[in-house]
């Protein structure tokens, strides 16, 4: 089964609770409350070439990412969001019989696109702070010689930690490929992008869905070592990143100063936030580096807390996994959507 709640519409949502569409707060799939930047609906309005297919190469979208990231534009590939990064990174190296190793509580589809393609998951827990635990990692890569690649996230969803440049170094000792997906790194700055030029077997994952408020127009990117990019060329499809996607990654990359302001903004709220969680005596929240900010559930069941702010139109994520059971994460929203989120944590609260 796939990763991801299943999205009710908003209109559907909004009959079955009674409450105007606008005013549902959706706060469970860490997109951007701003949205795109007002230069991505100029660019999309003016594109001239939907008729035609795209540049399969990405090669203004790379130039500019290049410009973005320092990183030289070989090094790049864009993909269709950071998950079809993932499917072909595993689809490259993972044969059937082969082994990922995955760090949970981590991001749903890096087991998804291993089981999928026929490969072995195996978990390696992060510690009870969530932090990795290279220790048991090492005996694990040193031990199963089908383990292949592992995925490691930072910061981490969904708990919003950082890993430390020591235990990334340490890692990537391995003989292994280290997937460090940054999906969120814009939220707390200093990318390890770069690191691939020293680390033949490093990975790095990033994404417009975050920052940049582009989630609902699928494109993402991978800084990878030159030797991985010629096979990942041979089994992608052609024109994975499609004319409109590319159109408005491109006019994000034009506009980063205002992007910027937005990430500021949504730090801004996180780091309000996270104290006046803290206030509720049934919740123990995770200080969080992304745009998102994970709780545990103290004295009352987790999912119905969920379901309670879903009643009122505001949606979290709630995960039925053992170690997450008594836990919710929270997006980070605007002001206004925080200050109804803490209206109804208080009345919830209080029932
Ligand atoms: N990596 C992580 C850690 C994520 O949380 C997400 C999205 N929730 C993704 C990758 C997927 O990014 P994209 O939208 O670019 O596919």
């Amino acid at each position: 089964m796939a990763p991801y709640t299943p999205i009710v519409p908003f209109d559907v949502l909004s009959k079955r609770l009674g409450i105007p569409a606008e005013d549902i707060i959706k706060l469970d799939a860490n997109e951007n409350p701003y949205g795109p930047s007002p230069a991505v609906y100029r660019a999309l309005a003016n594109e001239k070439d939907y008729h035609i297919y795209p540049d399969p190469d990405s090669t203004a979208l790379r130039q500019a990412l290049s410009q973005y990231t320092g990183i030289d534009a070989t090094h790049i590939i864009a993909g269709q969001g950071a998950d079809e990064l993932i499917d072909l990174i595993v689809r490259l190296f993972v044969s059937p019989g082969d082994a990922v190793i995955n760090c949970p509580p981590a991001f749903g589809m890096y087991r998804f696109d291993t089981e999928l393609n026929g490969g072995k998951i195996i978990d390696v827990e992060r510690k009870a702070d969530f932090t990795l635990d290279p220790e048991a990692i090492t005996e694990i890569a040193s031990s199963d010689r089908n383990a292949k690649i592992l995925f490691i996230t930072s910061p981490n969803n969904p708990d919003g930690s950082l890993l430390s440049d020591v235990c990334l170094r340490e890692l990537l000792e391995l003989p292994l490929i280290v997937v460090l997906d940054e999906a969120y790194i814009e939220f707390a700055g200093g990318s390890r992008a770069d690191w691939v030029l020293q680390h033949e077997n490093l990975v790095v994952l990033r994404t417009f869905s975050k920052w940049a408020g582009l989630a609902g127009l699928r494109v993402g990117y991978g800084v990878f070592p030159e030797w991985i990019i010629s096979h990942l060329l041979k089994i992608k499809q052609p024109y994975n990143v499609n004319a409109a996607g590319s159109a408005a990654a491109l006019a994000s990359l034009s506009d980063v100063h205002h992007l910027q302001e937005n990430v500021r903004k949504i730090v801004a709220e996180r780091e309000r936030l996270y104290p006046a969680l803290r206030e509720f005596d049934f919740l123990e929240p995770y200080p969080s580096e992304a745009n998102f900010i994970l709780s545990r559930v103290v004295g009352r069941d987790a999912a119905g807390l969920k379901a309670a702010l879903a009643e009122r139109g505001i949606l979290i994520r709630y995960f039925n996994t053992p170690r997450l059971q008594d836990h919710v994460r929270i997006s980070v929203g605007k002001p206004a959507q925080t200050s109804v989120l803490l209206d109804a944590l208080e009345v919830v609260g209080s029932q």
